[in-house]
């Protein structure tokens, strides 16, 4: 049993984390769940409701991570699990066309106006491996460019030097990727517009496609400076590639529409996951219909999935999709500004050094004073000082994401009562995070 970092403890989630670990690689399977970045005990959780998480050992938290953006309307919300229950009952999975996929796909194409034709799939990964290929496919180029500290999934191409803002061609950023794969990527700094311009000046006719999420959230919140969005587009027109906007995580949580629905800035092909998928494995890709024709079997660009469309995710994402109106993002909205101002207010008292940043209502807070334009500036907060903050407001009751890199999550469930709870843990977890030391 490793021992534990700080002074209250989590004897079942060690437990469990301990079996866990003689199965499974560092006892998780997706890595930051293993807390590596701030050190302790995961909690293992057993339930969740409303805003609400309850782990192994019967601690209940207020979560601010849900599930990493799907659980928009909280855990367990009753419209979702009687969808959920309706359609588990007629059978999981048929291998055949069925009406809920269709019902989804015309859900998502009617509130995103550039999304002509989808395709579903089962997880993000998959839908931007995927959108690539298809890019790759229509415009016959094989270069690709992506931008330092954006996240798209573990695709081979995409993990290039992800953690370098000045490379040009890109190194693989882990062992298993190889430099074929790496060097048809080019890494550029995020919100450079000159450095894209460069990237096709220097390779003429060579680029596919320049990906980027819409609004960054995987270095933690670094919305798009005015007019990054559509210079990316604009270059792209003019060079013949094609503008693949990531809305993976904030597709369906940033607006109806996304964060298209924020910025109106047209892509050629989108890709989605996290809230379409109500809590289950399902994503997607879409955009023009003249590039989704390329598309097996209508084109010749091979892509599949045998739960793809699945009966229960779909009947899961379609119910959370019905429920987010207008009102409902008025909500997470309000909720979201109200947190940030606690927050705000709880480290200013203590005079710790810090920039909250917001896309509509996603957030995260960087102990920095300064603001986060790229994946450089990210890296130049003060990260102990989180440890510190995550762990005062873990052990009262509040789950945060494990990572300073990371958005924080609300939903419509984030009522008064939760609030007051994150509100309660505050000044201990400012106090926490000003005392700390590096
Ligand atoms: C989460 C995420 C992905 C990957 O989705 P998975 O379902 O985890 O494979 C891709 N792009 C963005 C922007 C994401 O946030």
């Amino acid at each position: 049993m490793s021992e534990l970092a700080y002074p209250y403890e989590a004897p079942a989630s060690q437990a469990l984390f301990d079996r866990a670990a003689a199965v499974t690689p560092g006892g998780v399977n997706s890595p930051v769940r293993a807390f590596g970045a701030v050190g302790g005990t995961p909690r293992f959780m057993v339930s969740g409701s409303g805003p609400y998480l309850t782990d192994a050992d019967g601690r209940e938290y207020v979560d601010l991570v849900c599930s990493w953006g799907p659980m928009i309307l909280g855990h367990a919300h009753p419209e979702v699990i009687a969808a959920v229950q309706e359609a588990v009952a007629r059978g999981t999975s048929f291998g055949t066309p069925a009406e809920g996929e269709v019902a989804l796909a015309e859900a998502m194409v009617e509130r995103v106006a550039p999304l002509e034709e989808v395709r579903l799939v089962s997880s993000g990964t998959e839908a931007t491996m995927s959108a690539i290929r298809l890019a790759r496919g229509f415009t016959r180029r094989t270069k690709v460019i992506k931008f330092a500290g954006c996240y798209h999934g573990h695709v081979d191409s995409l993990l290039a030097a992800a953690g370098s803002g000045v490379a040009t061609f890109a190194l693989p950023d882990t062992p298993g990727v190889t430099g074929a794969q790496a060097s048809d990527t080019i890494v550029l700094p995020y919100n450079d517009l000159e450095a894209v311009h460069a990237a096709f000046a220097a390779h003429p006719g060579e680029i596919a496609c320049v990906i980027t999420e819409a609004s960054p959230g995987n270095m933690g919140v670094v919305p798009p400076l005015p007019g990054f969005n559509q210079g990316l587009k604009d270059a792209c027109a003019a060079n013949g590639a094609l503008f693949v906007s990531d809305e993976v995580m904030t597709g369906f949580r940033t607006s109806r529409a996304g964060w298209y629905g924020v910025e109106g800035v047209v892509p050629d092909l989108m890709t989605f996951g996290k809230v379409m998928g109500g809590g289950f494995p399902a994503a997607a890709f879409g955009g023009r219909a003249d590039v989704m024709a390329h598309l097996a079997p209508a084109g010749p660009v091979y892509q599949a999935g045998t739960l793809s469309g699945n009966p229960v995710a779909t009947a899961a994402g379609l119910a959370q999709l019905r429920l987010l109106d207008d009102a409902a993002y008025a909500t997470v909205n309000a909720v979201s500004a109200q947190i940030q101002g606690l927050v705000t207010e709880a480290l200013a008292k203590e005079g710790v050094a810090h920039t909250v940043q917001t896309a509509s209502n996603m957030f995260s807070v960087f102990f920095t004073d300064r603001p986060v334009h790229r994946y450089e500036d990210a890296k130049a907060q003060d990260s102990f000082r989180f440890t510190a903050f995550f762990h005062s407001l873990l052990s009262n009751g509040v789950y945060l994401p494990p990572s300073s890199f990371e958005s924080w999550f609300v939903s419509t469930a984030h009522d008064e009562r939760a609030v007051q709870r994150i509100a309660d843990a505050l000044p201990a977890a400012a106090r926490a995070a000003a005392e700390a030391t590096a």
